[in-house]
Parts: C-alpha cells; structure tokens; sequence
C-alpha cells in the first residue's frame, strides 16, 4: 500500500511541476494604469472639442483565416453566409499627439512574419489554431517606426490575443504597454507559446470602473486628461477587450479593434465569431458601435482588420 501511495505521491508531483513549466510563461507583472481626471463628462461634450491628435492606420501583413472565426455564422442574419478562407489586413494604429507624442494602437505582426506564416509562436496547437500570416519586409511596425524617425512613448493594446502581441518583440522595452483589466494572455509552453511579452516589467492594466460612464460606448478613461484620446472598455472578443476614441481636430475616429474586424460586420452587424471569448457580449458591443456610429456619423470607424472605413 505505501508504495502504491509513493508512486501516486509522486506522479502528482511530477504532474504538478510539469503543470507550472507550461504556465509560467504567461505570468507577467500586471499593475494598475494610472489613469487622469477625465476633462469631459460625455460625448457630446468631448466631441465639441477635439484636440491636436492624429491617427494613422498601417496594416503589418495579412492574415489567412475564416470568415467563422471573426463573423459569428450561427447568427439569425448570418443564414445565407457560407464559411470561407479570407485573407485580413492586420492593423496597428500610430497615435501622435502634439504634446504627449506617439502611441500606438496594437503592434501587428513581427518581422518574422516575413518567413514563418506563424511567426514566433511554436506548440502543438499553433497550426491547427492559429492564422497563418505573411508580410512584405519592413512592413511591421518597428520599421515604419525607424523609417519615420518616431520616438514611441508607449503602447496601448486593444486585446493580447497573438495577432496584435507579436509586434512587441521587435519594439522598446523601457515604455509603457498597457492593457485592458483581466485581459489574459495566452503562452504555454509545448501548447501555444511565443514570448510576445518578452523584456516587458510590468503590464498595466485599466480598471474601467474608475472611468466615467459614456452612454452609447460604456466605460471610458481619458487616457491623457485632456479629451483628447479615450480607452473604453468593450469585453465580448476577449475578456479584457479596449476600443479607442481618437478625438482629433483633423478627424475624429473611433478605433475598433476586434470588437469590429472588418467594414464587412459593420454592415451586416453579425458580432465576431469563434475566435471571440464572450459570442453575446461580443454582439453587444457591436451593437453599441452601430448605435453609436448612427448618432454620430461624423466619427470615422477604423476596424481591427480592415483597411477600408466608415
Ligand atoms: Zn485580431
């Protein structure tokens, strides 16, 4: 009996090791973002007074993936959509504000995407999961970067879901990046593992219930204090998932993300698909932005996955 019990002792133990190396990977330091006193109360209100802000859009590669994976087929409106093989830009967003400096919105796919449809990420469920990339050289964000002579002050990440991670590892360690609150971040080792957050402190994480409430979109943070560039929280695709209100003098966009891949699913509001966490929050957040877009059709939406706009 005690050596049936040693032996048990034993497999667990190894079990459990074994169950901290694949995991530990994912463990990064999460602190909290320190968020401003928010200069406008409500949309009306910060739109009424936009600021010197710009964003441009840069698609780092596309990916091939299926139209299942970010359009929820299963919906009532989805009926007479037939699955299939798309290929999808993936953006980054460089925010420039004329005091504050430059941002960015996601940082795309890694140069290494130029060789290896899967980049930097290896385990057994890499290929059966993920989209496969591609990319012309010097088109991920670290050279349009260097090319432009931009100094970025830190990184805002709508989601930490691998298309929008990769680009980190070619970026600055010593700035922020800062994340949604309980956005997970997937990196097992022999399973789906890629070190995106590789050299990186700390994330910091928004707690959105510190922000004001702006009807239509939820729960914002006003990331600078001066209206001028807005985080507001939008969990359906993932957990943690971040929008952004780009409220500049020249235009005025709202950035989706994944909570909108494409033009496409704005058009038929079907909500994004089985590469979402969350299928009915997903929906609602949709839903939101349509709402919104309607009564303010002067912002301009500019998708996760689309070069194409509204
Ligand atoms: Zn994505």
């Amino acid at each position: 009996m005690k050596k049936v019990r040693k032996l048990l002792l034993g497999i667990a133990l190894i079990f459990m090791l074994l169950g901290v190396f694949i995991w530990y990977p994912s463990v990064i330091t999460r602190i909290p973002f320190s968020a401003p006193e928010a200069a406008y109360q409500n949309l009306d209100e910060i739109l009424a007074h936009p600021q010197p802000i710009t964003i441009r859009t840069y698609s780092t590669g596309i990916n091939q993936t299926t139209l299942g994976g970010i359009m929820n087929l299963e919906h009532k409106k989805a009926q007479n959509i037939a699955d299939k093989v798309i290929d999808i830009p993936v953006n980054v967003g460089l925010v420039q504000h004329q005091d504050f400096g430059a941002y960015l919105i996601d940082a795309g796919l890694d140069a290494s995407y130029v060789d290896n449809p899967y980049g930097t990420n290896t385990g057994i469920m890499v290929a059966p999961y993920l989209a496969r990339g591609s990319q012309e050289p010097n088109t991920h964000i670290a050279a349009i970067l260097e090319q432009e002579k931009i100094q970025l002050q830190g990184v805002f990440l709508t989601h930490l879901h691998t298309d929008h991670t990769a680009g980190i590892v070619d970026l600055p360690k010593d700035i922020p990046y800062v994340t949604g609150e309980n956005e997970r971040y997937a990196n097992f080792r022999f399973f789906m593992h890629n070190d995106h957050l590789a050299g990186i402190d700390e994330l910091q994480e928004i707690d959105f219930a510190e922000g004001i409430d702006l009807p239509l979109l939820g729960k914002a943070i006003d990331v600078f204090g001066d209206g001028s560039f807005w985080a507001i929280s939008s969990s359906g695709h993932s957990a943690g998932h971040v929008i952004f209100l780009i409220n500049g003098v020249d235009e005025q966009v709202l950035y989706t993300g994944d909570a909108c891949n494409d033009h496409y699913q704005f058009e038929t509001g079907i909500g994004p698909g089985t590469y979402s966490s969350d299928l009915e929050g997903g929906q609602e957040v949709l839903e939101r932005i349509i709402l919104f877009k309607e009564r303010y059709p002067e912002v301009k939406l500019v998708y996760g996955h689309d070069l194409k706009t509204h």
